[in-house]
């Protein structure tokens, strides 16, 4: 790899470390604010498992790549929250190219659903 690569490695590791700790300092200590953002997702989870990889994989994961404890009562409100905004839906773009299942409704699209 050359240092070019690892530059922009570093960066995008960078950027998803601030994004995790972004959304556990929502989830734990503005989960209201959490819980109003995800009200706007749209969408559903494709169990593509590319938020349980970022900058490292999630031991959770077996060997499918499934969670192993998706159904469970354990698993962190963290996770159950993914994405909690636009933002991370992108992150899923800048660490593997692929699209969430996941999407957010404008503010606009959303006050024309409510009247
Ligand atoms: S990246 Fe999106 S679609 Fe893929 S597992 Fe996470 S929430 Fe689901």
């Amino acid at each position: 790899m050359d240092v070019g690569n690892v530059i922009e490695q570093t960066k995008c590791d960078i950027v998803l470390l601030y994004g995790k700790l972004r959304r556990l300092c929502l989830t734990t200590l503005a989960g209201r604010r959490a819980r109003q953002r995800t009200s706007r997702r749209t969408g559903e989870c494709k169990q593509c498992g590319t938020c349980c990889k970022f900058v490292f994989r999630c031991p959770l994961l077996d060997e499918n790549g499934l969670c192993k404890i998706y159904h469970s009562r354990l698993r962190p409100e963290v996770c159950r929250r993914f994405p909690i905004d636009r933002r991370d839906v992108e992150e899923v773009r800048l660490s593997s190219g692929r699209t969430c299942g996941y999407g957010f409704e404008s503010s606009r699209d959303r006050r024309r659903r409510l009247h």
